[in-house]
């Protein structure tokens, strides 16, 4: 409860037109402002976490080598190729085909 410097009397919290809160006093409208309790509590809001996107690599394969080999989704001869390490660092590399016309990726198992 806050009550008028000047009067004494009882103050209540009007909401102004800026949407600010004030006090004012019933009796000579003498005006205060909101917050010395925490009634308005101000301060930077929790960052919101950017998404992270994450380009896919090889989407355009332009520099990547060519082979012959036939894709099993549309039997096209062609894909591109790469090696990629999947899992631990003394497991061999993976490699892995695209094909040059559907984009199908499959990887191959020895
Ligand atoms: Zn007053
Ligand atoms: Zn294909």
């Amino acid at each position: 409860m806050e009550f008028c410097e000047k009067c004494g009397k009882i103050m209540t919290v009007k909401k102004k037109r800026t949407g600010s809160s004030v006090l004012e006093c019933t009796k000579c409208g003498r005006e205060k402002p909101v917050g010395k309790n925490g009634a308005v509590i101000s301060g930077s809001l929790p960052n919101k976490k950017k998404d992270i996107v994450i380009m896919q690599k090889g989407d355009e394969a332009i520099d990547m080598p060519k082979t012959k080999i036939m894709c099993p989704s549309c039997e096209n001869p062609e894909a591109w190729w790469w090696m990629q390490q999947t899992r631990s660092a003394d497991e061999p590399p993976t490699l892995f085909y695209r094909c040059t016309k559907c984009n199908y990726s499959w990887r191959s198992y020895g």
